[in-house]
């Protein structure tokens, strides 16, 4: 008998150690994914483009951050510290100003989960300390509302509880995973369980408040630290209340868009086509994927299937941007801001793209990955990451944009009405939700870069790094990847340890790389390489065995779909996952950004600058500049054969693009085939 418990209990250790949960997404336990995270920080950066971005995220992005929002301009930690009675003052920063200092709090961990660095601990420690005193005694902690008079909890859903409480919660349980302590967790633990007091209820009143809703995704990973199951319960409650109730202005909803806007007016089952605010909507997805993936509910993968087709087919941008519009409507004819119209309506100077939408595009990407182990939603994650997410921060680590178009022109709108459109970053937002979320997003990109498959290891994004982590069944693995991606094409993955059994090396293929070739130990492997898909390699690997995979990083030009009628005869310049731009700086003197037209067919000529703009491979492209154009000319003029004068100019990266002062430019460019 004791010999049985012995072993059972040898069993269930065994089992525990196996499963990882101190993923980014906690899925140890998962039930219904192919592709679960690896946990964090097993997966490190060491040279290359990603680790010169995590370090500027180390070294300039996370303290600058900080500084700022634990200080007076940004007032973040003030606003905690007056709810807990340790300063005066009033509340000041927007209604989901708590959930922005929670994201930077996220960022800073993951700084902390690579580097290990005590007194950044010690740092955030001490704000879990403030945070714990502000909250109240049953679990509220809003300091938006608690610190003003006039407001009642849960009164109006315009307040954001939901989106500060899901990035409580999830701020809190990547803290618990990377420290294994339990100071932040318990803060959330309290709070979610008087979420679910309140919310956990068919009382309409409450039916209808659940919008921008993070706390979809915080709850599932609630349950997923805690094993405690009505935080899941809550979070699909959540999922099923939209769409249930009557669209109509209440007292709860009163000041802030209905309907489509925060997706209430179809039930998220039914939905086939992605409305509203960009980022309330994406984040509700994602949010959803987390639940399926707990639940395996077909109906509910197959209408995510459904809106991310919708999404990425109809709707995004050549850079991965999402939310085409400030301000518009719904094909349902509801108000939306910032967000998504109808599909195909792509304008490029008044796309607004903002930052948040974009990494949510990739968040949602990322949940779909796991949900479905297929290459098409990696893509979408690098795509944003390389371009329309790293756009939202400057090269230094300091400034930020809200909102990212495809095409900048001087004079072509009053900035001066738009607080979150500039034409150039920003030191501060007052809007502050985009900044710590590019930033959260650079500091943990390492644990994006690989996935646990059933048998094996899933390679979904390429750069210089070191894993060092444990397949499904427990056994080690340790792979050196040395490239010099997104600039070359070859790739390099070393095993340095591995089980002595066959297992599976899955390698992304990107969607681009037509032509790409794989190769173990010098020779090409039997398995297909097809663009877009992954390449699985099964075998018996060993110390010493070397995966080379190749892609061809030919510059080409892009176009849109001809249903786009913004940029019809123009084209986008992309090489390997990197969008280009054309920027004034680059220009001859006196030329305009509109005035620029690519030489279509001509020879474009790759140079990696390496102390240029952080060092980027720019493009080397032959142009016309027309010569007879102005913004000031009257709306309609008749034309005969336009005057150009031809040019070579330096292409840049996109997300590079507003480092050099204040400048046009453009992603997409009329262009003039040489054989007509
Ligand atoms: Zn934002």
């Amino acid at each position: 008998m004791k010999k049985l418990l012995v072993l059972a209990c040898a069993a269930m250790m065994s089992n525990m150690s196996l499963a990882q949960e101190k993923g980014i997404l906690g899925q140890g336990e998962t039930p219904h994914v192919h592709l679960k995270s690896i946990n964090i920080g097993d997966c490190k950066w060491t040279e290359g483009f990603w680790a010169d971005k995590f370090h500027t995220a180390e070294h300039s992005m996370v303290p600058y951050m900080g500084e700022v929002l634990t200080g007076e301009v940004g007032h973040a930690l003030n606003n905690f510290k007056i709810a807990a009675g340790l300063k005066e003052g009033k509340h000041k920063g927007m209604h989901w100003h708590d959930g922005d200092f929670y994201k930077w709090m996220e960022a800073a961990m993951y700084v902390y989960a690579q580097n290990g660095d005590k007194k950044l601990l010690e740092e955030i420690d001490g704000y879990v300390d403030i945070i714990a005193k502000a909250q109240e005694e049953d679990g509220y902690l809003q300091t938006q509302v608690q610190l003003r008079s006039n407001v009642d909890r849960y009164e109006n859903r315009k307040y954001h509880e939901m989106y500060n409480t899901g990035h409580l919660l999830t701020s809190a349980c990547i803290h618990h995973r990377i420290t294994g302590q339990d100071n932040f967790l318990n803060i959330a633990i309290k709070h979610a369980d008087l979420l679910y007091k309140t919310f956990n209820t068919d009382d309409p009143r409450y039916g209808r408040f659940g919008f921008n809703q993070t706390q979809i995704m915080g709850l599932v990973e609630m349950y997923r630290t805690t094993g405690d199951k009505k935080y899941l319960d809550l979070a699909e409650r959540f999922i099923n209340n939209r769409g249930k109730y009557k669209v109509e202005e209440t007292p709860e909803t009163k000041g802030y868009p209905i309907g489509d806007m925060v997706q209430e007016r179809v039930p998220l089952r039914e939905a086939d086509e992605a409305v509203g605010h960009a980022v309330l909507a994406l984040y509700y997805y994602a949010g959803a994927a987390d639940v399926a993936a707990e639940t395996g509910e077909k109906t509910l993968v197959d209408a995510l299937d459904r809106l991310w087709e919708n999404v990425t087919d109809k709707k995004m941008y050549v850079t991965g941007a999402v939310g085409q519009a400030h301000y518009g409507a719904s094909t349902n004819r509801d108000k939306i801001e910032e967000g998504f119209i109808d599909a195909y309506m792509m304008p490029n100077m008044t796309a607004y793209n903002e930052t948040c939408a974009n990494v949510c595009n990739s968040m949602f990407s990322y949940r779909m990955l796991g949900l479905h182990g297929e290459s098409k939603y990696a893509d979408i994650m690098e795509l944003v990451l390389y371009n329309s997410g790293l756009s939202g921060i400057s090269i230094e680590g300091k400034d930020y944009f809200y909102s990212n178009p495809l095409r900048m022109v001087q004079g072509s709108r009053d900035y001066s009405k738009h607080n979150t459109e500039t034409p150039h970053r920003e030191p501060y937002l007052e809007c502050f939700c985009c900044p710590p979320n590019i930033v959260r997003t650079v500091a943990k990109s390492a644990n994006w870069a690989y996935s646990l498959s059933n048998d094996g290891i899933a390679v979904n994004m390429y750069g210089g790094n070191r894993l060092e982590t444990k397949l499904e069944d427990g056994s080690d693995i340790i792979l050196n990847q040395v490239t010099n991606y997104p600039w070359e094409g070859a790739v390099n993955i070393t095993v340095e340890k591995a089980k002595k059994k066959p297992f599976d090396m899955m390698l992304r293929i990107p969607d681009w790389a037509h032509g790409t070739t794989v190769k173990v130990n010098g020779e090409a492997v039997e398995s297909e390489v097809v663009a877009g898909k992954f390449t699985t390699v099964n075998r018996k690997w060993k110390k010493g065995d070397i995966i080379t995979i190749d892609m061809p990083m030919d510059v080409k030009l892009v176009e849109a779909n001809p249903l786009v009628e913004e940029a019809r005869n123009q084209v986008a310049v992309r090489r390997g996952p990197i969008v280009y731009c054309v920027e004034t700086p680059d220009l001859p003197e006196n030329a305009k950004i509109l005035d620029v037209y690519i030489k279509g067919g001509a020879p474009l000529k790759v140079n990696y600058e390496k102390d240029f703009l952080g060092g980027v491979a720019t493009i080397e492209a032959p142009i016309l500049i027309r010569k007879d154009q102005s913004i000031e000319a009257s709306m309609y003029s008749t034309v005969t054969k336009p005057e150009f004068t031809e040019s070579t100019i330096k292409m840049v990266p996109y997300f590079s693009w507003s480092n050099r002062g204040e400048s046009e430019m453009t992603v997409f460019m009329p262009v003039i085939w040489n054989n007509l």
